[in-house]
């Protein structure tokens, strides 16, 4: 079967390309279609609640044989609010099964649930709008965060704990008075938040929130549906669509645009997954695990690529969101990558694109597919991929703790910096195709991972350490991205000495943004540090260009001793680049170093940062041990 599914003959007989998949509504009636070409026949079961296991079915109708194994039913009268599965028979086996197109479902994702969509729309929805569209990716200032983690904290001030609404709070402060959630990270200057799973996932029990449960969410159940732990109320399908449309009202109406973490590579469970149930094994590649998670999605057939492509639409047409980051989308063929971005830029040509490239073994059904690596990046030129080459030469290899990186001794790294700085890692020369970071959900936190390679240094020389680091990425060429909390010198203790490297289920006491730490000087220093980074980055396109030949043509590299390194960025672009020169000092004394001729003022130094002048120097400058140091000519 696996093999007949990807065969030409089967996918010129069943393609499907209309666009009224899954349960379109109307006032009057609502018209249901199922993809199904292998089954004898489908049903319809429509139910009064949304909690499975419960007899309280209204009605079962039969669907009709349609357009390329598509089935239909119609039900006149208003059905929103009514909620609905598939029965669906093959090989003489009936099973039941959520709609793959659900566009919401009750508590824990079993039953779909018709749904008038405009009903779910805040106020002033029509004119919301992507905060920062028409601006290159290279803008960006993308934070990475968990919805739970951000207001979970028992200091965080925040009244809608672990909720979609936690992100609508504003005025929300610690015990200290210093602002938290929303208000903290729109002081920081980024422009896009980046939300790991807000899709329907299946390792949080949504009936059972007073237990503590965690999970990131990379374990997929319904791809169209908002997750529903999230939400003030899981058993009401509407609830989940009206509040996070709303948390993403609230943050395009704060300046903040709004990036989805989605993970089409595998689901949660292949045989219960609800595509594989109606279509049994189409979803999934049978068997193959590049993902690691025992079902690698077989992107490349048809109807699989449809359902991603419509599923990624979806979510900017009706949830209005601003970019999108692929997990593993090594896994992911080239062909579907560049099918999305094209549906999508079609309407809203501001929406971003980057993922997680690394090159992944899978048993592809299609002879010519090619997946979307890093190696393949000239093939997806709208596409960004995460940096791992800046990431491992910042602060040392992720796969072993003690190693240090670049900011923390292991001087053997400048040149990969060197080279990163530069927006050129190796498989791509586009700064528009690379997003450089330090730290994300993924490993050890940023300052976990600095404490673990320097034994015996102080927190002083950490923090510092820790600076560098962002003064780096956020000065690079390409698209810089933070973990939120880095700014605070996130930590994910274990005690004895030890720190949490894949806190993917992990307590709310490891994963939580720790409010109480603001306040505390020593902590505040590095949120101001970081904030000024992203004020600068912001003020300066000589940090953001998009083009290789003006990398090429205005990047100058300086000679310096040991394994500091600067460049001299020559000003153009018609007076907006001004000339700049950025300086890293990782050794433990003073470098004093020759400047460009002319003029400079500092704008960053070991100890602040933003678009303050800081002093004058000419000729010469002295930049301190492990830091940094930005001066742009007057
Ligand atoms: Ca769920």
């Amino acid at each position: 079967m696996n093999n007949l599914y990807s065969s030409e003959q089967f996918e010129k007989q069943y393609t499907y390309t209309g666009s009224d998949l899954g349960a379109n509504w109307t006032p009057d009636r609502t018209v249901f279609r199922v993809w199904a070409p292998t089954a004898q026949a489908v049903w319809v079961n429509l139910y009064q609640g949304g909690t499975p296991n419960t007899n309280d079915r209204l009605e079962q109708l039969p669907m009709t044989q349609a357009e390329n194994g598509t089935w239909v039913a119609e039900k006149q009268g208003d059905l929103n609010g009514v909620y609905y599965t598939y029965v669906v028979q093959v090989n003489d086996k009936l099973r039941e099964a959520c709609d793959p197109y659900a566009r919401t479902t009750g508590v824990n994702g079993h039953r779909a649930m018709v749904i008038d969509l405009d009903a779910t729309n805040p106020e002033g929805w029509a004119l919301d709008k992507d905060p920062h569209g028409g601006n290159p990716i290279t803008d960006a200032v993308i934070y990475e965060l968990h919805i739970r983690d951000l207001s979970i904290d028992p200091d965080s001030g925040i009244k809608n704990k672990g909720k979609y609404l936690g992100l609508t709070e504003t005025g929300t402060a610690n015990s200290k008075g210093m602002p938290t959630g929303l208000d903290h990270i729109k002081s920081m200057g980024i422009t896009h938040l980046h939300l790991l799973p807000i899709y329907d996932y299946g390792s949080v029990d949504e009936a059972h929130p007073e237990l503590p449960q965690f999970n990131w969410g990379y374990d997929p159940v319904n791809y169209n549906v908002p997750e529903g732990s999230y939400a003030t109320d899981p058993f009401q399908g509407q609830v989940r669509v009206k509040e996070l449309k709303q948390m993403i009202h609230a943050l395009h109406q704060n300046g903040i645009s709004v990036v989805m973490d989605v993970v089409y590579n595998h689901v949660y469970k292949t045989e219960e997954f609800c595509f594989n149930q109606i279509v049994p094994g189409y979803f999934s590649r049978g068997g193959s695990n590049g993902s690691g998670c025992g079902n690698d999605t077989a992107s490349e057939r048809s109807m699989v690529r449809k359902y991603i492509v419509d599923s990624v639409l979806y979510w900017a047409d009706e949830y209005h969101i601003d970019g999108f980051r692929f997990d593993l989308v090594g896994l992911i063929d080239t062909e579907t990558i560049n099918q999305i971005m094209q549906a999508v830029h079609a309407k809203r040509p501001n929406v971003i694109f980057y993922g997680e490239g690394w090159s992944m073994h899978s048993a592809v059904t299609k002879r010519d597919t090619i997946l979307t690596c890093q190696a393949n990046a000239y093939r997806t030129p709208k596409f960004a991929f995460f940096c791992d080459t800046m990431r491992d030469a910042i602060k040392g290899s992720v796969f072993r703790g003690e190693d240090p990186g670049y900011v923390s001794g292991n001087g053997d790294l400048a040149y990969a910096i060197h080279r990163c700085f530069m927006g050129l890692p190796g498989w791509t020369n586009r700064p528009d195709q690379i997003v450089n970071y330090a730290s994300c959900h993924d490993n050890l936190s940023l300052f976990d991972k600095l404490t673990l390679a320097t034994p015996g240094q102080s927190q002083q020389k950490r923090i510092r350490m820790n600076n560098l680091a962002a003064a780096i990425y956020m000065t690079s060429q390409g698209i810089p991205l933070l973990q939120a909390g880095e700014e605070m010198l996130r930590s994910k203790p274990l005690g004895h000495g030890k720190f949490e490297h894949n806190s993917y289920n992990s307590p709310d006491a490891i994963n939580s943004i720790k409010w109480g730490v603001l306040g505390n000087e020593e902590y505040d220093r590095v949120v101001e540090y970081y904030r000024g980074l992203i004020a600068f980055r912001k003020a300066h396109p000589a940090l953001r260009m998009t083009r290789p030949a003006d990398v090429t043509k205005h990047m100058i590299p300086m000679a310096e001793p040991g394994n500091a390194l600067a460049f001299h960025i020559t000003a153009g672009a018609g007076g907006q680049m001004q000339d700049t020169v950025v300086i890293f000092n990782p050794g433990h004394a003073d470098l004093t170093t020759a400047l460009p001729s002319g003029k400079w003022t500092c704008y960053v130094d070991h100890e602040q940062a933003g678009n303050k002048p800081l002093f004058t120097a000419e000729k010469q400058v002295t930049v301190a041990p492990i830091s940094a140091m930005v001066l742009v000519k007057e």
